[in-house]
């Protein structure tokens, strides 16, 4: 049954949650800025699936409820190097095309699954950890895609959703400086899980995503010494 239309739409949000370093300090994000929050962690073949299990964990620290949703059959349409585990990933991106760590369509299918089930709670907001600042460029991760995916869902589904990316302009160190803003730069440091190669917290160091994710750190905190 469709909930009530009339109910507090407006204080209820679905966060995309990863467990990583962006979604988790989006989960406190919405915390911070609705009264009901509710998270949908996606599994999707990914090579770590600790992600779950440290997604959960959050959920759990921070009192709201959890939601998996299998969604492995993205990883069967199509090779890309976080789904196919003998595929070498690509440490930098490539002139003129994509890093095999390219998921091809993955936020269009998150941010519909995400609608979908937001709708079936009677929650307008979603929330999503993707930032055009400071990324490999992914084109599921830019501004106009975010617009355009909220204007398609809601007409797919005469909903009046909002699409919320609090980290569109933000570059990691500001990532971070939210994260302490919000009063959990320890949770986020020490419990989020980014790193390709699947080691919790600072990471293994050498994969893109630790680089970006330390790196940030670092930046953040020699600017808090100044
Ligand atoms: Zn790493």
């Amino acid at each position: 049954m469709i909930p009530d239309k009339n109910m507090q739409h407006n204080q209820s949000a679905l966060v995309l949650h990863s467990g990583g370093q962006d979604s988790t300090t989006c989960l406190f994000w919405a915390l911070k800025n609705f009264k009901d929050v509710r998270t949908l962690c996606i599994s999707y073949g990914q090579r770590h699936a600790q992600e779950v299990e440290i997604a959960q964990k959050i959920a759990a620290t921070a009192g709201v409820p959890f939601q998996v949703l299998d969604a492995s059959v993205i990883s069967l349409l199509a090779d890309n190097s976080l789904t196919n585990h003998s595929m070498i990933m690509d440490q930098e991106k490539p002139d003129n095309s994509y890093p095999n760590t390219f998921v091809p369509g993955r936020n269009l299918f998150f941010l519909t699954f995400a609608a979908v089930i937001a709708r079936s709670h009677g929650i307008q907001n979603i929330v999503v950890g993707v930032s055009q600042a400071d990324y490999s460029g992914y084109p599921d991760c830019r501004d106009t895609f975010i617009r355009s995916a909220n204007a398609t869902l809601n007409l797919a589904m005469d909903e009046q959703f909002i699409i919320h990316a609090p980290l569109m302009w933000l570059s990691k160190a500001e990532t971070w400086a939210l994260a302490d803003q919000l009063g959990v730069l320890d949770i986020v440091k020490n419990e989020t899980l980014t790193c390709y190669n699947g080691v919790p917290a600072a990471g293994c160091g050498h994969c893109p995503a630790c680089k970006l994710r330390n790196e940030g750190l670092k930046q953040y905190q020699k600017s808090e010494q100044l």
